[in-house]
């Protein structure tokens, strides 16, 4: 349910609604609006009778039921687009944000090379894989810490934040370490254990479809990482299964539109494992801006022909930047722009 405090209510009479629902074994998220504070009050059965007893309180204008099942990462709890910062990088206040890099680190040259072209381009963030889900145990499965390792002398070098997935529970403080945004896999999606575990973690979280994942069930998943506490969470629309096997998977535009309606939260396109053909990347990559996506996220690789995984999806630099390019149209007709980039200030000058 949603408890809304009158305007200007001081402190004290949010504490005293916040200690009431814990007493009633509620969990209560504050959303703090230009006018007034909003208390999302979650829980597992939300009794009638505290519902009566919280709208009585001092302060309280009423309270009224979430109709959705997800509460907090729907825009019944919070009307407003929640942006996120990271690294200089603003995420979902209405500019377009490019999040780059190979699909696996492969060394640290690749990655500090990798990450100087996503940088001249245009790119915000950059992306790299240290821990791989493969669907074959005889593939490239990443070169685990070796890998972060890698991820953060790229950072440090092009100033760029860093994104890398975490596949298991006990990897998250590790990982949480190195990377400046989480990212949960899209095998993952439903992993409630790994999820709970990121929610409590002061690091934004970018949390995939899953490939079978429905609408409902991706903003599930985003609520169990906000119900522990973490509420900066990015979604990614990456491409479903359906009949269609002429692209690795169907990206699915229209739930970008749907989510943006639905959730407050960010949301980012992945193009690449949405088609897995990197000709089809710019044009897909067009089409998300138009559909309002808050980002992309895209692989890109010095030589795909010998990436060491996801090679037919990696783009060039060359197109790369080609594709970065080809976006400012996009964004102009829709009075939007690309994000600025993170501030030169952030790079490490020790290192050459
Ligand atoms: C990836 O980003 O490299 C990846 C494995 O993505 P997904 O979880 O969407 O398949
Ligand atoms: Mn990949």
């Amino acid at each position: 349910m949603l408890v809304i405090m009158e305007t200007g209510v001081p402190p004290v009479q949010v504490q005293a609604v916040l200690d009431r629902l814990k007493e009633a074994n509620l969990e209560g998220h504050l959303s703090a609006g230009a006018e007034r504070i909003v208390i999302g009050a979650v829980g597992r059965v939300v009794d009638p009778e505290i519902r009566t007893a919280i709208g009585t309180m001092t302060g309280v204008e009423s309270v009224i039921p979430i109709s959705r099942p997800y509460k907090l990462a729907g825009r019944e709890f919070k009307p407003r687009d929640t942006i996120i910062e990271v690294g200089g990088v603003r995420i979902g206040d209405g500019s377009f944000v490019v999040m780059a890099g190979p699909c696996s680190i492969e060394s640290e040259e690749h990655m500090v090379t990798t990450a100087r072209a996503v940088a001249a381009a245009g790119g915000h963030v950059l992306r790299g894989g240290a821990f791989k889900p493969r669907s074959s145990p005889y593939a490239f499965r990443g070169l685990g810490e070796e890998g972060l390792k890698h991820l953060a002398a790229a950072r440090a070098e092009s100033g760029l934040p860093v994104i890398t997935e975490v596949m298991a529970v006990e990897d998250v403080e590790l990982v949480a370490r190195y990377a400046d945004i989480l990212q949960i896999g899209a095998r993952n999606m439903q992993n409630f254990n790994l999820l709970d575990e990121v929610g409590c973690v002061p690091k934004p979280v970018m949390l995939k479809r899953a490939l079978s994942g429905t609408i409902e069930e991706w903003l599930l998943a985003a609520e169990y990482i906000m119900a522990r506490g973490n509420h900066e969470v990015i979604l990614c629309e990456r491409g479903i299964r359906t009949f269609e096997t002429a692209t690795r998977n169907t990206l699915d535009l229209a739930a970008i539109a749907l989510v943006k309606d639905l959730s407050h939260l960010p949301i980012i396109c992945d193009p690449s494992h949405g088609t897995g053909r990197w000709k089809l990347v710019q044009p897909m990559a067009r089409a998300a801006v138009a559909v309002g996506a808050d980002g992309l996220m895209v692989e890109v690789h010095p030589r795909p022909d010998h990436a060491l995984s996801d090679g037919a999806q990696s783009l060039t630099f060359e197109n790369f930047a080609a594709m970065v390019r080809s976006l400012s149209p996009v964004s102009e007709a829709l009075n939007r722009r690309l994000a600025p980039q993170p501030p030169a200030s952030r790079r490490d000058p020790s290192v050459v």
